[in-house]
């Protein structure tokens, strides 16, 4: 295993009292020894045709690794109760601290699941749509300490919100950002479209790779930031920038593979479908002073098929798509920017083999295979791999 792989081996997993109707540590039954293996072999069999697979880098504390940490509210004859839907299904299973959540987190969703009594607040009905809290979504830049709490509602109607948040920031000094979002929709998504902020900027910021990233309620960021530094490491790395390149970073999120790039490359052009996500990553770049970096908020397909089809060239492209993968729209158009290397980050290694094919039969070979543990106790396995060009001119040697 790599150096900073943890070694111990005491308390095989099923120390957590909620392991088996939380579902969300599917792995806790093995040891962390075990879990890197598990996802060794998970990679290898999914990505071990397109060559070897390097050693997975795992973490050397794998606990409350969760910088974003999500509550369902609801009710158990007649108490208010806050945690994690139970797998497959909205019945709340009640989390009052968790292994792999930040436990300052956990400690501020206690706290407001027992201010609500006295402010005479409920927590929402999602049979009948009645009720206040419906969720609490707390995200921390663990390398400045700002916290953003979220506080999402039900109703459109907030009585006392500003003794509300007193009371909380009394508790917690140290949040530095309170949100309100409505979300009164029959949904499974977490946040609805209105947001107010009711303390603070309404955004957190947080360090990573030596960058400032300002990350907003709604942004992707990575969720397990020891880990992200050493997936964006081994991501820059395989890329082998000497300062000439023009980068392309699909799929960008708030802009932190791009700019984390930005100091080695001549220019880096990011796009990204969340136009949230897309205003975090301009003013970003801004943050960073980095100008040869530009976001564009676009289908990272459309944005491809436009680039090619004005003949735009590109020396490196890196992606990290959803668990969804890529699609051919996408791919099709990378193949005609012709990168001479493409570094795809993915946290799905069934649909990130599928895209590889696509790639391989389409002028690339795949060079090197990273594994990275950003989610310890789940089944998730985050992956680096390299593609290079194959060259026409070495062809023409082959042939
Ligand atoms: N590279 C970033 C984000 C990766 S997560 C990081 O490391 O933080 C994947 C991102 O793809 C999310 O921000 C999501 O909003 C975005 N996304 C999903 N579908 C997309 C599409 N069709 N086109 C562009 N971006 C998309």
């Amino acid at each position: 295993m790599k150096q900073n792989t943890a070694k111990q081996k005491k308390g095989k997993g099923n120390s957590c009292p909620f392991y088996k109707k939380c579902g969300g540590c599917q792995l806790q039954n093995m040891t962390y020894e075990e879990q890197l293996s598990f996802k060794m072999a998970k990679t290898i069999k999914n990505l071990g045709r397109f060559g070897h697979v390097e050693e997975i880098i795992g973490m050397e504390k794998p606990y409350h690794y969760r910088n974003k940490v999500q509550a369902a509210f609801g009710y158990t004859r007649g108490r208010i109760i806050s945690g994690v839907y139970q797998s497959s299904s909205h019945n709340i299973v009640p989390v009052e601290k968790c292994m792999i959540e930040d436990e300052k987190a956990d400690e501020i969703i206690s706290d407001i699941r027992r201010l609500l009594p006295s402010f005479r607040l409920t927590s929402y009905n999602e049979d009948t749509g009645r009720g206040f809290l419906r969720h609490v979504l707390v995200k921390r830049g663990f390398a400045t300490g700002e916290i953003m709490v979220v506080l999402v509602t039900g109703t459109n109607i907030f009585p006392k919100k500003e003794e509300f948040v007193s009371a909380l920031l009394k508790k917690h000094g140290d949040i530095t950002t309170v949100i309100w979002n409505i979300n009164g929709g029959k949904t499974s998504l977490v946040l609805g479209e209105k947001e107010t902020v009711l303390y603070g900027k309404g955004y957190i910021t947080d360090i990573l790779c030596g960058k400032s990233f300002r990350i907003s309620a709604k942004s992707f960021y990575q969720i397990n930031p020891v880990q992200t530094e050493k997936l964006y490491g081994t991501a820059i790395d395989f890329a082998a920038l000497t300062g000439k390149e023009r980068v392309f970073d699909a799929y960008c999120g708030i802009g932190t593979i791009g700019l984390v790039a930005s100091d080695r490359a001549k220019e880096v052009i990011g796009v990204e479908l969340n136009a949230q996500a897309v205003r975090d990553a301009k003013n970003n770049a801004r943050l960073n002073n980095a100008d040869n970096v530009s976001f564009y908020c676009d289908d990272a397909g459309d944005f491809m098929v436009a680039m090619a089809g004005d003949n735009e060239k590109a020396d490196v492209l890196f992606m990290d798509p959803p668990r969804a993968g890529s699609d051919v729209k996408f791919l099709k158009s990378a193949v005609t920017l012709a990168p001479k290397k493409i570094v795809y980050i993915s946290c799905n290694v069934e649909t990130q083999a599928r895209d590889l094919s696509y790639l391989c039969k389409n002028g690339y070979r795949v060079e090197k295979i990273q594994p990275v543990d950003m989610f310890p106790h789940t089944n998730h396995v985050e992956t680096v791999v390299l593609l290079s060009q194959r060259r026409p001119d070495t062809q023409r040697h082959k042939a």
